[in-house]
């Protein structure tokens, strides 16, 4: 059997190492900011969130592009080592969806780059954390809303694996970072270590 690798932008084939079309990886912006988030020690991003990477992230969601997560995935690693995380780095965790959206979906997108990047640098995926209830979707809300729309909404449910432990958490979006801040106060609470967060995309929040 053939499937051929395709740009998870335009959907052109390419070569089997590729990540994206020659086309397509000249128009992508790469993230040179810097973001503080509450509760994180360090924070990275390959890419600004614009229309020319939307299309990936779809993609993403809708699980038809397989080569979405290894493209983020293997970006996002090479961002997380120019950072400095990766060395100091014991265990990863995907941001968990609700029971409800897994099911919708089947799978958690964020949890197959996760797991590229845990093949690239070699750092244990560990799934620690759940989402314990639903909550409005983010982008509805303002920045304090999308604080009080998450409190609660995480569990850590294996304290043990987070004890004492560095923790990369990954994301494909991330917008004001307020899901990242609020799973880093779950794991502090559990006695995890330093919490590091990578994000494929950082997107700006909109006036
Ligand atoms: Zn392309």
């Amino acid at each position: 059997m053939f499937f051929p690798n395709r740009c998870p932008v335009c959907k052109e084939i390419i070569n089997a190492d590729d990540r994206f079309c020659p086309e397509c990886t000249d128009r992508l912006k790469i993230y040179n900011g810097s973001s503080e988030i509450n509760g994180v020690d360090k924070f990275c991003a390959c890419f600004e969130y614009n229309e020319n990477i939307k299309p990936a992230v779809f993609l993403l969601k809708d699980g038809i592009c397989g080569n979405s997560a290894h493209a983020f995935g293997s970006y996002l690693a090479k961002t997380i080592q120019n950072n400095g995380i990766s060395q100091k780095t014991d265990i990863i965790i995907p941001v968990p969806l609700s029971v409800k959206s897994m099911h919708k979906r089947g799978y958690n997108q964020t949890e197959l780059i996760a797991k590229t990047i845990s093949a690239k640098l070699d750092i244990p995926v560990c799934c620690a954390v759940r989402k314990i209830r639903e909550t409005e979707e983010q982008k509805t809300l303002d920045s304090y809303g999308r604080m009080s729309n998450l409190k609660n909404a995480f569990e850590v449910y294996d304290s043990e694996t987070v004890k004492d432990k560095n923790i990369l958490l990954i994301d494909d979006v991330c917008t004001t970072g307020s899901t990242f801040s609020e799973i880093a106060i779950v794991l502090k609470e559990s006695g995890a270590g330093n919490i590091f967060c990578a994000s494929v995309c950082k997107a700006t929040v909109k006036k």
